[in-house]
């Protein structure tokens, strides 16, 4: 049984069975999909990443 190559492809029982890995590849996130919104700290795990903007500051 292989791992799904992209978080993106990750199903429901995958994300219930992997929260821990999950935890890892979103914290700290740099990059989201711009095609399912996923985020994570490694663009390799993600269908089409974009980096992930800072988020605007609060004035
Ligand atoms: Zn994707």
């Amino acid at each position: 049984m292989s791992s799904p190559k992209t978080l993106c492809d990750w199903s429901k029982s995958d994300l219930a069975k992997r929260s821990e890995e999950l935890a890892e590849l979103v914290r700290d996130a740099g990059y989201y999909c711009a095609k399912c919104a996923r985020v994570a700290n490694d663009k390799r795990v993600l269908c089409k990443s974009k980096k992930l903007p800072q988020p605007a500051k609060v004035k």
